[in-house]
């Protein structure tokens, strides 16, 4: 048996736990996020895992703040062997130059393959891989609306997909029009969902008050995680907001 959840630590921080047969509890953080996970006994109860976590806090945020300065490094060449996210995911970057139109390909968990003509500049290929992150938005998010739409019993007349600088989303509420940064591409699926729940609870309530928290407590109850998620590692310089 395999339990998970989700365990707040801090107001910054929220862990992973997931319980399952193992003698000894162990913590691990990742990239890119500084995700945190503990691995625990079934019978150790909560109060005890989050004491571990506190006891370790100081090694965690270490991590955490190693993984930020990996991730804001120089801007993406789009070359061999770089790193580049989807899904939430670290895939590294193959280059196969070949005579056909260009494309971008997942076939294995290490590589995201970008097939481009012979002197096809930097420029050029951040434009095809952007292009890509866009088509794979655009398969999700009409799953997405349809799905929490429905439950909402709301109707959402036009979506589009936007580069924007300080927001992960926006929604015009008159317009029922809402809008969804294409960094999103790059973020685990639950964070692609949760902004979309959260532009559409605006179609409910406008601000952020308790009737919108409490729609976002009763729908969606691990929102808080994936905010941070989306938080953590802002993907440009600036305030992120929603
Ligand atoms: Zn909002």
């Amino acid at each position: 048996m395999i339990e998970t959840k989700v365990l707040q630590i801090s107001p910054e921080l929220s862990i992973d736990v997931v319980r399952k047969d193992i003698k000894n509890m162990h913590l691990a953080v990742y990239p890119p996020n500084g995700r945190v996970r503990v691995a625990a006994p079934l019978r150790i109860d909560d109060e005890v895992v989050r004491l571990f976590a506190i006891s370790r806090l100081g090694w965690i945020k270490r991590q955490q703040r190693k993984f930020v300065a990996q991730d804001r490094q120089s801007p993406r060449l789009y070359k061999e062997r770089e790193s580049h996210y989807f899904q939430g995911k670290r895939f590294l970057l193959r280059v196969i130059e070949v005579d056909a139109p260009p494309k971008v390909v997942i076939k294995t968990k290490t590589y995201i393959d970008l097939y481009v003509r012979p002197g096809t500049d930097t420029k050029q290929r951040e434009t095809i891989v952007n292009e890509w992150y866009r088509a794979e938005l655009k398969k999700l998010i009409p799953l997405l609306i349809e799905k929490w739409s429905n439950q909402f019993g709301v109707t959402v007349n036009d979506w589009q997909v936007k580069h924007m600088k300080t927001k992960w989303g926006t929604c015009n509420i008159e317009k029922k029009r809402i809008w969804v940064n294409l960094e999103l591409a790059k973020k685990p699926i639950p964070c692609l969902e949760y902004l979309i729940v959260h532009e559409l609870v605006h179609l409910i309530e406008r601000h952020h008050n308790d009737r919108f928290l409490t729609l976002m407590e009763k729908h969606m109850p691990q929102w808080k995680f994936y905010k941070e998620e989306l938080n953590r590692l802002p993907v440009s310089h600036g305030e992120w907001t929603y």
